[in-house]
C-alpha cells in the first residue's frame, strides 16, 4: 500500500523522479569562509538542502569545571530554521534536532585533533536554511570544511552522504520523496583518505548484502565529496593569498 501523498513510482524507465541516475548525486556547490565574524565557515548545497555551518573556537570553556584536562571539548548545534521545511517549523530544540547534533558530533570528532587543545572548547553551529532530504550527511560535510577553514588542525576531512533504496533499486544522495517514500535510507559518512566509517545509519529494510553494496557506493561517492570539499577550501586561501599580496604591494 502507498502512504499518503506518495508518488506512483520513484523509478521511472531505470531514472529517478529528478532524473538522476541511481548513484548520481545532486548538483553540490561548497564555499569556504562564508561568515566573516566566525573563525572558520562554510556554506553548502546539495540539491535543494542548503546548509551553513559556522566554527568558533578553540575557546575558553564556561563554565571552567567542564574543561577536558586532555583534550576540547567538541559542540555541535545543528538547527533546522522555521522557513527551511515547506510547513513552518517549529524553532527551537527538538529531539530530533538534539540527536542529530549528537550523530554530527560522534561523525566529526574523530577527524579532529581534540587533544591538541586542552581545556578549550569548539563550537560548531549547523543551520539547515533549506530541506530536502540528508540533512544531516550535508550538515557533516559542511562542517568538516568550517573546521578546516577555522585552521582546527585535523586528521582528514569528513565527507558525507545518504544511501538508500526506492522502488527496490539501491541509490544515493536521496531527495525528499526517496527519503519520504523509499524503503531504505542509510546515512554514512567517510574520512576520505583512509576509508574509515565515521558514521553509519540505517532506517528501512536492507539485506545484508545490499548494505554493503551501499556501503561501497557510498565510499566512492564520497571521494567525489572530498574532492569538491578540497577544491572550496583550496579557493578560499588562493583568494586571501591575493587580497594579502595586493595589501603588501
Ligand atoms: P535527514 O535530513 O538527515 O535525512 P531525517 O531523516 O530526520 O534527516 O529527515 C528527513 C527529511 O525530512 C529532512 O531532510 C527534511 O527534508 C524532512 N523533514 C525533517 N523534519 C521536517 C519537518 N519538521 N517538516 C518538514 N520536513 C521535515
Amino acid at each position: 500500500m502507498t502512504k499518503a501523498g506518495a508518488p506512483g513510482k520513484l523509478i521511472v524507465k531505470g531514472k529517478r523522479l529528478d532524473g538522476r541516475k541511481p548513484d548520481e548525486l545532486r548538483p553540490l556547490t561548497i564555499t569556504a569562509g562564508v561568515i566573516k565574524n566566525a573563525e572558520g565557515s562554510a556554506a553548502l548545497e546539495m540539491g535543494e538542502t542548503r546548509v551553513l555551518a559556522a566554527v568558533y573556537g578553540p575557546r575558553e570553556v564556561i563554565p571552567k569545571h567542564l574543561a577536558d584536562p586532555d583534550k576540547a571539548y567538541l559542540d555541535v548545534i545543528y538547527d533546522m530554521m522555521s522557513f527551511a521545511t515547506p510547513e513552518r517549523n517549529r524553532p527551537g530544540p527538538s529531539r530530533r534536532s538534539v540527536e542529530i547534533s549528537k550523530v554530527i558530533r560522534d561523525a566529526l570528532s574523530p577527524a579532529i585533533f581534540l587533544e591538541k587543545y586542552p581545556k578549550t572548547k569548539i563550537d560548531v553551529y549547523i543551520e539547515i536554511t533549506n530541506a530536502n532530504a540528508g540533512t544531516r550527511t550535508a550538515a557533516i560535510t559542511a562542517a568538516a570544511v568550517a573546521l578546516a577553514d577555522a585552521g582546527i588542525e585535523m586528521r582528514d576531512l569528513v565527507a558525507s552522504v545518504a544511501g538508500g533504496k526506492a522502488d527496490g533499486q539501491l541509490m544515493l544522495d536521496l531527495f525528499e520523496p526517496e527519503d519520504n517514500f523509499g524503503e531504505a535510507d542509510v546515512p554514512i559518512a567517510v574520512l576520505p583518505r583512509t576509508g574509515e566509517i565515521a558514521l553509519l545509519q540505517m532506517d528501512g529494510d536492507l539485506t545484508k548484502d545490499e548494505l554493503k553494496k551501499l556501503l561501497e557506493m557510498g565510499k566512492k561517492a564520497c571521494e567525489e565529496i572530498y574532492a569538491k570539499q578540497k577544491e572550496a577550501l583550496k579557493k578560499k586561501y588562493e583568494i586571501e593569498k591575493v587580497t594579502v599580496e595586493e595589501a603588501e604591494k
